[in-house]
């Protein structure tokens, strides 16, 4: 199973979400909300090969964190995934909007002049902002949308940008999030969980449960559930190749 995004680090208990998912062979994107959290949630995963770290700082927290941008930039040489970013457009965080948007083309800009990284990237309510930014900064590197809700066309012009997706079960528990999936390029998508942010079924999310999106995955391209986890963990795989600090890239289990 593959969570290509997960903030580990904000689970009441992280080393046993942890050794949960080493137990069920769980790789994982383990996203950071700011520059400061990164040293701790590393340390998290750092005797393990399934989990990576991603540098991130959350546009739900650019107002209050945007001085830690020099902390990112002294961080990003040990980063080779970075998230969470991105733009949020909600009502509530509408006026940090000029923070925000300060806070991503620095780490786009940045991404940039070290040649690109894996970047995940939050755009609820924002996803044509968040394009026209990944469109000015075409060499930042691979952006991939988790829980993409953008419409129909945004989502067209994300493929035609070349975008990535991570999609989950609390997406897909919505008519309009299976929609979007089913219209995602299957070379182009992994699974995430999103916990503790998002629930499924009233609980919160945990990694494992990854596999409700895989099962959704499958009934949507009329297949098996295995030919979909085959086709995810190539696309990780590719995703991730030249990266050499993780499991996947070196031991993938295709
Ligand atoms: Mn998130």
């Amino acid at each position: 199973m593959i969570d290509f995004h997960c903030h580990l680090d904000l689970y009441p208990d992280p080393p046993s979400v942890k050794a949960e998912c080493i137990r069920r062979g769980i790789y994982m994107l383990s996203v950071t909300t700011t520059p400061s959290a990164w040293q701790g949630t590393s340390e998290l995963a750092s005797s393990s090969r399934n989990v990576t770290t991603a540098l991130g700082l959350h546009p739900q927290l650019a107002a209050e964190r945007q001085h830690e941008l020099g902390l990112f930039d002294a961080l990003l040489s040990e980063a080779q995934f970075i998230g969470e970013i991105g733009l949020d457009g909600g009502p509530e965080f509408r006026h940090t909007r000029a923070n925000q948007m300060a806070v991503f083309e620095h780490v786009l800009a940045k991404c940039t002049e070290v040649g690109g990284r894996v970047m995940s990237i939050h755009s609820r309510h924002a996803a044509g902002e968040v394009l026209d930014c990944l469109r000015r900064y075409p060499s930042a590197g691979t952006a991939v949308l988790h829980w993409f809700s953008g419409t129909a066309r945004e989502l067209s012009r994300a493929i035609e940008l070349g975008c990535w997706f991570t999609v989950g079960p609390a997406m897909l528990s919505g008519r309009k999030g299976r929609d979007l999936a089913a219209q995602m390029p299957r070379e182009r998508i992994l699974t995430e969980s999103d916990g503790p942010f998002a629930n499924v079924e009233g609980k919160v999310a945990m990694p494992w449960d990854v596999q409700k999106a895989v099962s959704c995955l499958a009934k949507t391209w009329g297949t098996s559930e295995a030919f979909v986890s085959g086709v995810l963990e190539e696309n990780l795989g590719k995703l991730c190749s030249g990266k050499p600090d993780w499991a996947p890239m070196r031991e993938s289990p295709t």
